[in-house]
């Protein structure tokens, strides 16, 4: 996976997951009346014509990756990631961090939860499909540690606050989940073994690979932005961070 630098940018480098999935985001007016349209907002929202983009800053310590939009309606931890990449674009890094703020730009502009029909947080394990492409190039990257970021409704599964984890086989999960629980103060929803209810889930994959990963929830209705929501997942990213001392 090749990784140049971008222009204008100072310490911002990119590549693309994929060349299929892009789409014009700021069709979505929920998302986009919350994003403050600075010049690099406006450049992800551009890169995201042409596919999944994923930006990178750092160059030593862990290799951690904020991933968001793997499902395209839940949009407070959309905005939360590219506001984040604003954030901290002008820090000096201790850690390589990876972004993908739109993992499926076609989604996120249609506001709806799958790709093609397809649930991305219930297709990782399968050779070639978008979310497996993600697993590709967090392999090919060798990241350390993946966060997952989404959102829920009240009356959806999980329906409230919270980080999934697993004890095994990557116990490490589990360590980052309560972490963040603590942090924040949500719950922490842990399984005995990864994808042992459902197969395909980012979460799992990584974890089945040994890569930790945990998938954090905020409280939102689908397809829209709820006070507050934003925040709380910018709270849990950050939080995540923090684990690794960023
Ligand atoms: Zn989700």
């Amino acid at each position: 996976m090749h990784f140049r630098k971008v222009e204008n940018f100072d310490n911002l480098e990119m590549s693309y997951i994929s060349d299929f999935s892009g789409a014009y985001i700021a069709r979505n007016k929920n998302l986009l009346n919350e994003l403050n349209l600075n010049p690099l907002t406006q450049f992800i929202l551009e890169k995201s014509v042409f596919g999944t983009p994923i930006f990178k800053l750092g160059s030593c310590g862990n290799r951690l990756l904020i991933l968001s939009g793997i499902h395209g309606n839940e949009l407070p931890p959309q905005i939360a990631n590219v506001k984040l990449l604003n954030e901290l674009i002008k820090e000096d890094l201790n850690n390589t961090l990876y972004f993908i703020p739109f993992a499926s730009p076609k989604s996120t502009m249609n506001n709806e939860r799958t790709f093609n029909s397809i649930d991305l947080n219930r297709s990782a394990h399968i050779n070639n499909s978008l979310s497996n492409l993600i697993i590709k190039a967090i392999l090919d990257l060798k990241i350390n540690f993946v966060g997952d970021f989404h959102s829920t409704a009240r009356n959806a599964n999980p329906g409230f606050e919270s980080v999934f984890s697993s004890k095994s086989p990557t116990p490490e999960s589990f360590l980052i989940a309560n972490y963040i629980s603590r942090d924040v103060g949500c719950d922490v929803i842990s399984f005995d073994y990864s994808g042992s209810t459902y197969r395909g889930a980012v979460e799992d994959v990584c974890n089945l690979k040994g890569i930790p990963a945990i998938t954090a929830e905020v409280l939102c209705p689908f397809a829209n932005v709820a006070r507050g929501s934003v925040e709380r997942s910018f709270a849990q990213m950050k939080s995540f961070l923090s684990y690794f001392g960023v």
